[in-house]
């Protein structure tokens, strides 16, 4: 037993309440928590993912705040209940207050909990949303197939939503054919068109999704374009990539050179 152990009093209440420090010190906490709190909530929202916390960056730091506060006054005998008790109190003040503001001002409304950003627009997503959203190209993959999509050419738009979540507006019928989101490119990659490869009918780039048209026979031969997107890989755009054998790829029956997904010559529709 150490010498400190030895001359500890236990239910000492003005070691318990107050601890060693002058009351004084309370004001100090009341500083410090609203520092440390804002300071938090202004990290979680820069470097936060929400897609995956499914909470709030306010939230967030509610969790984190009361999680150590509310903690650390339970068992290590030097910390004082008073200044965990106003940690507390101050954490959920602050959340009270921000919340407040949140509803008052767009201007708090936006820092505090970001705006909804567009990620895909009549097919395409957009590279630069998804770096301001943090996500990756297979976090919305994974999203779209959730929502039943089965490629790009579905989605009218996507939303990247302030709570995490992802909301989809598909064509209510008639999707123009488009990238493949299904299966799951980790499971089997789509299969990209040779550089000199010809082929009859829409290509999707799989960088985008961006859709180049050439049906009716008009024919994409190589060396095949750069996307706007910087991607040079191109897949046969499809309308229903699970269609049976080559009834999802937008062919011309009479081409011959057009390949889809399928043995050649099994595409019935
Ligand atoms: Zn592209």
């Amino acid at each position: 037993m150490s010498a400190d152990a030895a001359q500890m009093v236990p239910f000492d209440l003005a070691r318990m309440f107050l601890g060693d420090l002058p009351p004084l010190f309370l004001l100090e906490i009341v500083f410090r928590t609203a520092l440390m709190f804002l300071w938090l909530v202004f990290l979680l929202r820069v470097t936060g993912k929400r897609g995956l916390a499914q909470l709030s960056p306010l939230e967030v730091a509610i969790v984190i705040g009361l999680g150590s506060a509310a903690g650390d006054p339970m068992f290590y005998p030097e910390v004082p209940l008073l200044h965990g008790m106003l940690v507390l109190g101050l954490v959920v003040g602050l959340q009270r207050l921000l919340s407040h503001l949140v509803i008052r001002s767009e201007h708090v409304e936006v820092f505090i909990e970001g705006e909804p950003v567009e990620l895909i627009r009549d097919g395409i997503l957009k590279g630069q949303a998804l770096e301001r959203a943090n996500l990756s190209r297979e976090d919305v993959f994974e999203r779209l197939r959730a929502e039943g999509v089965r490629q790009m050419g579905e989605v009218q738009r996507a939303y990247f939503e302030q709570d995490g979540n992802m909301t989809v507006f598909v064509h209510a019928k008639d999707a123009p054919p488009g990238l493949p989101v299904v299966p799951p490119w980790d499971l089997e990659w789509p299969r990209v068109l040779g550089p000199e490869e010809d082929y009859w009918g829409p290509v999707a780039c799989l960088g985008c999704g961006d859709v180049r048209q050439g049906s009716a026979g008009e024919v994409h031969p190589g060396p095949r374009p750069v996307c706007s997107c910087g991607n040079e890989k191109w897949t046969p755009a499809v309308t229903d990539p699970l269609a049976p054998a080559g009834a999802g790829a937008v062919t011309d029956d009479h081409s011959g050179g057009g390949r889809g997904p399928g043995a050649p010559g099994s595409a019935g529709h």
